[in-house]
């Protein structure tokens, strides 16, 4: 999809990113909406057309003050709102083309910029990981970064989410046959296997359901 805004057919610039990384649509007030481009899959990179618009700035006093915006700011601008939001030094593929397309030269710069910036996110995580071992500390951004670089980290993955006790609203993990907060029974067949059923009640809780079950666990 190219951006047509403004007029002027030479003020034009291309902005290109190789990363696939989808970005919601930016906005300014000269030119409403725009939506930078992501490549394809089996695409090296994909871009976007810029062109120049007139902006007009309120002066306030009903007086207002005609202003050009080249192509070429109003790209630098995007690139680097897109490129700076995740913080210090960070990149996310955006550049501005010299040309009206990417050179050998600046994609290859654009990639090594991007494989750096993901391997200081890699980094950070691994830092956090032996600190803590604790997923939790692990960014989105990281673990997409990990993965881009094709990566196998043992924080990768998203730790299960916990379940709760029916009876008792403790966390407890999935698949356990008794709960250790309360006792709770929440696999009669588990526990059964296990020989963690009181063996008295086995016959009385055949016929219930798991519901009254586990009520009847609690209220002992
Ligand atoms: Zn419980």
């Amino acid at each position: 999809m190219e951006a047509q805004i403004g007029a002027k057919q030479s003020d034009f610039v291309v902005l290109v990113n190789i990363s696939t990384e989808k970005w919601p649509p930016r906005h300014r007030t000269y030119f409403g909406s725009l939506e930078v481009r992501s490549p394809e899959p089996g695409e090296p990179y994909a871009i976007t057309a810029i062109r120049g618009c007139n902006g007009v700035i309120d002066m306030g006093d009903k007086r207002t003050m005609d202003i050009r915006i080249t192509a070429r700011e109003i790209a630098d601008d995007i690139a680097r709102e897109i490129n700076s939001d995740s913080g210090e030094g960070s990149f996310h593929g955006v550049f501005v083309a010299a040309g009206e397309a990417p050179t050998e030269a600046e994609l290859a710069d654009a990639r090594r910029r991007l494989e750096e910036f993901q391997r200081r996110l890699v980094a950070a995580a691994d830092l956090e990981w032996e600190r803590t071992k604790n997923p939790m500390f692990i960014t989105d951004l990281e673990r997409r970064a990990a993965r881009q670089l094709g990566l196998e980290k043992p924080w990768l993955y998203d730790p299960k989410p916990l379940a709760e006790c029916p009876v008792c609203a403790e966390k407890i993990k999935h698949g356990v046959a008794v709960c250790r907060s309360c006792g709770a029974i929440l696999d009669r067949e588990k526990a059964a296997q296990y020989g963690l059923l009181p063996a008295g009640r086995r016959e009385r809780q055949r016929n219930q359901e798991p519901q009254s079950t586990a009520g009847i666990e609690a209220g002992k």
